[in-house]
């Protein structure tokens, strides 16, 4: 069985040559200790971590699952212990303020922590993964008294948290929740319905579980706008903010499902469990999305981690096995046969893995700079600060989730493919990284809402195409920059017809949507994707720039790092990136060739 090696070298070449963090670090409040030696030091020591300690679990954990007795679920050996260690090692206060006992560092270095974590064990990084949603909805919308009681105990993570959304009847639509919240006269509240499909909702990990709950108070107002947020502990904490009974909430029974098998994933029966409201009556959906943006980017990693794994093994395998010979000639003439990665084909497959992870890798780093201006503005109560960078995050993010991670799910599979018939075969792990990352599209927004979110709210309803304006300014000013070079003048100049054509794009669908509701969605996912693939190669000609600096100036890196980076920027221009016109094309269609069929013609069963 393979195991996952962390990709520093990348890793610091995005941070250190392409984003310059020690300039943005150094620019923010919470970057005073993330110097370059304790960012490497961090670095070094959570891979050191997830190859050692999470990695070995991949595999086990998948075959063995979570297991259901009488109420309380246990997760598969090693996991415990492993999350002693993740405690141990102070891991999930990493980004948390450090008057909850957290570090205080930038939010973007909890993002390369779930990155390694995520990519090593997706599983297991759920866990705390949900934990820091929990967290961070408490820190942003809890009285005093309510993250002096639950935010040291999950900073220090001994304590877990939950997100608890999803009912059997809606999962997107959540105006259509159920569960009801009665007031008591003591100021608590008792919630009853179910949840399903919660993640993490019960495991032997913590001393105690703490449930972000949407629920409805009586007499709520229908839809959205009548749902409320509560905190709903698994043992109601003591007066000394330690454990205290348990509550009315249980796992009534495990979800079976096709991959993240270590990660248990719940059903929830509030039966009048005791619980807090959490933030104004009426505005739990408001509350429960303030902090969604980073929750999404988080999700993304989940396109990035899969793509990198299975490049890694993929690259591997296509070294040792042997097929044939290459069309241009013997590449190993003492063997019986070259090995596959001398086939232009396979070179196809990996290429194509390497620019999803290394391009997405770029995109998640880019982000992540907005996202600690954000958070840094909600900490300092600087709501224009953190509105403008919530803002330029909100354009982003339904473009990192829902573009990266279909990507991850085709690079997974090719990674499968690179194996021939032994990818399906589950010994060699290939098929469990597809089958794990195939979630990614589907929780925390599938494609299509992410879709929706991008091009009706963010790009037609809200900003009238000024976010795509914006975006694409930031893309032509750096392409400009860049066409007096001739190593990077063909980069430079297809950046500048792409941004022109995104904003043509937006214009003759949004007056195509004043005629036609339909085209909003109709045109939703190609717009998705085409704006991933624009925004990839953005990513992908910073790459190019920051590997020409390298080369001409010198760095940290040998000149085949820096001329493989440039390589790679070439395959994804040419390769990967025409298919932004097709999904140009696609878009620009009529909705009259998806709503013509009429429902009861859809099939000729019967
Ligand atoms: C393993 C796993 C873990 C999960 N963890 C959690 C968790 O921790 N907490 C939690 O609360 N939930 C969790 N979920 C639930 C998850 O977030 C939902 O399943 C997801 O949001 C989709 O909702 P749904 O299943 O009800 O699908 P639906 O909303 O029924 O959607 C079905 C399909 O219709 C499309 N669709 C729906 N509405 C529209 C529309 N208006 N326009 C266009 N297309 C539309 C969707 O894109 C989708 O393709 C988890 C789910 C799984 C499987």
């Amino acid at each position: 069985m393979p195991v996952y090696k962390a990709p520093l070298r990348d890793m610091k070449f995005l941070l250190n040559d392409v984003f310059d963090y020690p300039k943005h670090y150094a620019s923010l409040a919470s970057g005073e200790n993330a110097t370059p030696d304790i960012v490497d030091a961090i670095l070094s020591e959570c891979a050191r971590f997830c190859e050692e300690q999470l990695s070995p679990l991949y595999q086990p954990g998948d075959e063995e699952g979570c297991t259901l007795k009488d109420g309380e679920v246990t997760t598969p050996k090693g996991y415990k212990e492993a999350y002693n260690q993740y405690v141990m090692g102070g891991w999930q206060g990493l980004s948390a303020p450090e008057e909850f006992g957290g570090q205080g560092l930038p939010a973007s270095m909890g993002l390369l922590k779930q990155e390694m974590m995520g990519t090593a064990n997706w599983s297991f990084s759920m866990y705390p993964g949900l934990s820091m949603g929990a967290m961070n909805t408490i820190f942003l919308h809890g009285t005093d008294d309510q993250k002096d009681t639950y935010l040291t105990p999950m900073t220090e993570g001994r304590w877990a948290g939950t997100m608890c959304l999803t009912e059997p009847q809606c999962g997107t639509d959540l105006g259509q929740v159920k569960t009801k919240a009665e007031p008591q006269t003591d100021g608590t509240y008792k919630v009853t319905g179910t949840k399903i499909f919660i993640s993490s909702g019960d495991h032997d990990l913590t001393e105690n579980i703490i449930h972000i709950v949407l629920a409805r108070l009586p007499n709520a107002p229908k839809g959205t706008r009548g749902i409320s947020l509560f905190i709903v502990p698994k043992f109601v904490p003591t007066a000394e903010v330690g454990v205290g009974e348990r509550n009315a909430v249980v796992c009534g029974s495990l979800e079976k499902k096709m991959g993240i098998k270590a990660s248990a994933t719940c059903v929830m029966n509030f039966d009048g469990a005791t619980g807090y409201l959490i933030g104004p009556e009426n505005e739990g959906l408001e509350c429960m999305f303030t902090f969604m943006n980073t929750a999404r980017i988080g999700t993304a990693i989940q396109g990035v981690g899969p793509a990198e794994l299975s490049y890694q093994w993929a690259l591997d395998y296509a070294k040792e096995r042997r097929s044939m010979r290459a069309l241009s000639g013997k590449k190993d003439p003492d063997y019986v046969a070259d090995s596959l990665i001398h086939h232009a084909d396979v070179r196809r497959m990996l290429l194509t893995q390497k620019a999803i992870a290394e391009g997405g890798r770029a995109m998640l780093y880019d982000a992540a700079r907005l996202a600690d201006h954000m958070v840094e503005g909600y900490s300092a109560g600087d709501e224009k600060k953190a509105a403008k960078y919530d803002d330029k995050l909100g354009f982003l993010t339904p473009i990192l989730k829902g573009f990266l991670t279909e990507l991850g799910n085709e690079a997974a599979n090719l990674g499968m493919q690179v194996f021939g018939g032994h990818g399906y075969i589950r010994e060699h792990g290939m098929e469990q990284i597809a089958r794990d990352t195939r979630i990614a599209t589907l929780y925390e927004g599938t494609t299509g809402i992410q879709a929706l979110d991008l091009l009706g709210r963010k790009v037609l309803l809200t900003t009238k195409g000024g976010a795509v304006r914006d975006f694409t300014a930031r893309i032509a000013n750096f392409a400009r920059k860049h066409l007096t070079d001739s190593r990077l003048r063909p980069f430079a100049l297809e950046l500048l017809k792409l941004t022109a054509q995104w904003n043509l794009l937006t214009m003759r669908i949004m007056f195509a949507a004043r005629k036609d509701r339909d085209v909003v969605s109709s045109a939703s996912y190609d717009f998705l994707m085409y704006s991933g693939y624009v925004t990839m190669a953005y990513m992908w000609a910073r790459q190019a720039v920051a590997a020409t600096n390298c080369l001409d100036k010198g760095g940290n890196e040998s000149e085949a790092f820096y001329n493989t980076k440039l390589a790679t920027a070439d395959f994804y221009y040419e390769r990967l990136l025409p298919r932004a016109q097709a999904h140009a094309s696609s878009m620009l269609s009529s909705s009259k060739n998806l709503m013509q069929i009429s429902a009861d013609d859809m099939a000729f069963t019967g």
